[in-house]
């Protein structure tokens, strides 16, 4: 061979190296799956193909968060899903990524009304400013509290501004939520040595033992939030679950609380025009892959996927985005993931049963109007629900509203019409959703069982009269242990971003520390971090998560901070949280030194 041949051999086999192809394939996709694949596309070097494998064969997107069509046309989800204020990432990826406009995908900031099964509790105040029409939307039915809203620091804003109901809580009730700050500021929502000494109590434990709320407060306000949020009652979630829970969704910001619903289907808003994205930066996405093999590959480099329909894909990486009980399932069969040190715990994960009930009613024979809260002020439902729902279309209904079925049940109930644009449009029904949380006895009912049983709560929760309605049509979602369940010990269990070499996971449930958030904004922080991981193991150019921190702690916080840990020092409390100086007498009681 000539010298000009071997230079030009030695230049094709430079080119060949420097654009190295390699292959990821992403399991599940939802939030974590589309996240991680859509950072992984950004690659600059254009040089890893990524292939999403997804179980569900109608739904090649969303995950939980995803949909579909009933045979009569009408969309079906599994629960209705709202974006907390502090969803900075969720939010970026809708607009940069997606290329959507915001204000036409979601509502503005809607309040909601937070029921006990006693009644009415309190209405949520909007603090944010309205992000499309510029204006705040706070409202208390105290002008002074009003006039004073823009100087009280949160969490005072929302716990002073939202409009509380006294005859179920009292002021002594209210003032003992104050003992919670303690726990707060000493919980450091990053440190791993808090999340061990939280993950090990209950949060009933540490709301009414260390925190020194009144069991009334516990019963009115923590307890129907503790089962819509982490979804479960105090005695079954970790102490510092709930702690970061409320943080996130509540406390952490001026306006934290503030939700705002998407306007229709996440599938049809959201995650169709995603895909079409993906696909045009090369992803494939390929539904009715139910993955039931990873292993290595023979030659011990890279990996070997394989779907129940006997396909077969090889990959350099995998990465798991399928939830955390469905990763355990999966470890079971796998040798690689079972030798794999980053998932030693995950069979310990556990999840929570959720049924979600869509209903379709003959519409009342006129409209009730001038309602608040919602996109649309107008809705056929019975007038006795739209009157009881006036202030918002979204109640939040905490446990034990109906016995025996709904004892360790809370549920939300979305009147659609006011929610989203195709029910309002829609003349000939009125749509009610009613999701309901822990809901593992109910799963087990007949549709017939699970719509009745829905409208009884319906009327129950709200104090109205039964309902005598005509229902056209209903859709139920059944998702057994499909949502991550904060247990106590849960944290302890949850695994990081790398579980061995080769395998990556992401999802809501992944290890809690080093970004505080939760849920959706969870998932696509995971996602895209996992994604970086992979790019950086794999040397791929171009691939940056950008993730968005996490809001740093208010002034306010970061004094109590200061003050928590002065007394964690003092006090000598090394293994436990510090209980409130009111609750030292049940302590000494006991014979406990925490
Ligand atoms: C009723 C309900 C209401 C909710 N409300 C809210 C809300 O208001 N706001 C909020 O932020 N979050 C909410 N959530 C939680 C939110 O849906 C989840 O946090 C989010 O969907 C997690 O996304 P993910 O991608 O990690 O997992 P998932 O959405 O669970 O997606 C995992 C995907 O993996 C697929 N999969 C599983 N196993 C396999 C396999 N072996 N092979 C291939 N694919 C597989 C599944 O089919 C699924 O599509 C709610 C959840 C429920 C159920």
């Amino acid at each position: 061979m000539c010298v000009q041949h071997q230079l030009q051999l030695l230049l094709f086999l430079a080119v060949l190296s420097l654009t190295k192809s390699y292959s990821v394939v992403v399991i599940g996709g939802g939030w974590a799956g589309y996240s991680a694949s859509s950072t992984l596309a950004s690659s600059s070097g254009a040089d890893v193909e990524v292939t999403i494998l997804e179980a569900s064969p109608r739904n090649s997107g969303g995950g939980l968060a995803g949909g579909w069509r009933t045979a009569s046309g009408r969309p079906v989800e599994a629960g209705i899903h709202g974006f907390w204020r502090e969803y900075q990432n969720t939010f970026r990826v809708m607009r940069d990524e997606i290329g959507l406009d915001l204000d036409d995908v979601l509502s503005d900031f809607t309040p909601s009304v937070l029921f006990s099964k006693n009644g009415r509790v309190a209405t949520a105040p909007v603090l944010a400013t309205s992000a499309r029409k510029g204006r705040k939307s706070s409202k208390s039915s105290n002008p002074i509290l009003s006039s004073i809203y823009g100087s009280l620091p949160p969490p005072l804003d929302t716990a002073l501004l939202a409009d509380f109901d006294e005859k179920r809580l009292n002021l002594q009730d209210r003032i003992s939520a104050v003992g919670l700050l303690s726990g707060w500021a000493d919980f450091g929502q990053e440190d791993p040595d808090s999340w061990g000494r939280y993950d090990k109590i209950s949060a009933a434990e540490f709301f009414l033992d260390y925190g020194g709320v009144t069991p009334n407060l516990y019963a009115e306000l923590v307890s129907p939030m503790l089962h819509v949020l982490p979804m479960g009652p105090g005695s079954d979630i970790s102490a510092a679950a709930a702690l970061s829970c409320f943080h996130v969704f509540a406390l952490q910001t001026r306006g934290a609380f503030d939700v705002r619903w998407a306007k229709g289907s996440l599938s049809d808003l959201i995650f169709d025009p995603w895909r079409v994205k993906l696909e045009e930066k090369g992803v494939r996405v390929e539904g009715g892959k139910r993955v039931n093999g990873i292993e290595r590959a023979e030659d011990g480099d890279g990996m070997v996927v394989t779907a129940e329909d006997g396909s077969e894909y090889t990959a350099d990486a995998v990465i798991l985005a399928v939830g955390g009980t469905s990763a355990a399932k999966l470890k079971e069969g796998s040798k690689a993931l079972k030798e794999a040190e980053g998932a030693k715990r995950v069979e310990d994960l556990r999840g929570v049963t959720c049924v979600a009930t869509r209903i379709w009613l003959e519409p009342a024979p006129s409209p009730t109007t001038g309602l608040g809260g919602g996109a649309y002020s107008s809705t056929t439902l019975p007038k006795a629900v739209a009157r009881a729902m006036g202030e918002s279309p979204i109640a939040v209904v905490g446990a034990g509203v109906l016995l025996p079925e709904l004892e360790e049940t809370g549920f939300c109930i979305y009147d659609l019409q006011r929610m989203h644009a195709e029910q309002h449009m829609a003349e000939d029904t009125a749509c009610l959703e009613v999701d309901m949380y822990r809901a593992d006895g109910i799963a087990d009912m007949s549709d017939d069982e699970i719509v009745e049983l829905a409208l009884r709560a319906v009327s129950s929760a709200l104090k109205i009269d039964p309902l005598q309605v005509n229902v056209v049509d209903r859709a139920i979602v059944r998702a057994r242990n499909a949502v991550s369940h904060f247990n106590i010990g849960s944290a302890a269990a949850s695994p990081g971003i790398k579980w061995g070499r080769n395998v990556y996971a992401c999802g809501d449930y992944i290890d809690r520390q080093g970004h505080a958030s939760w849920s959706t904004e969870k998932a696509v922080v995971t996602g895209k971090q996992a994604a970086e991981r992979v790019a950086k193991d794999l040397g791929l150019k171009g691939v940056k998560a950008r993730v968005i921190p996490a809001a740093p702690d208010t002034p306010q916080l970061s004094n109590l901070r200061r003050l928590a840990k002065s007394i964690r020092r003092v006090s000598g409390a090394q293994r436990l949280p510090v209980p409130v100086p009111w609750t030292i007498g049940k302590w000494i009681r006991k014979g406990v030194r925490p």
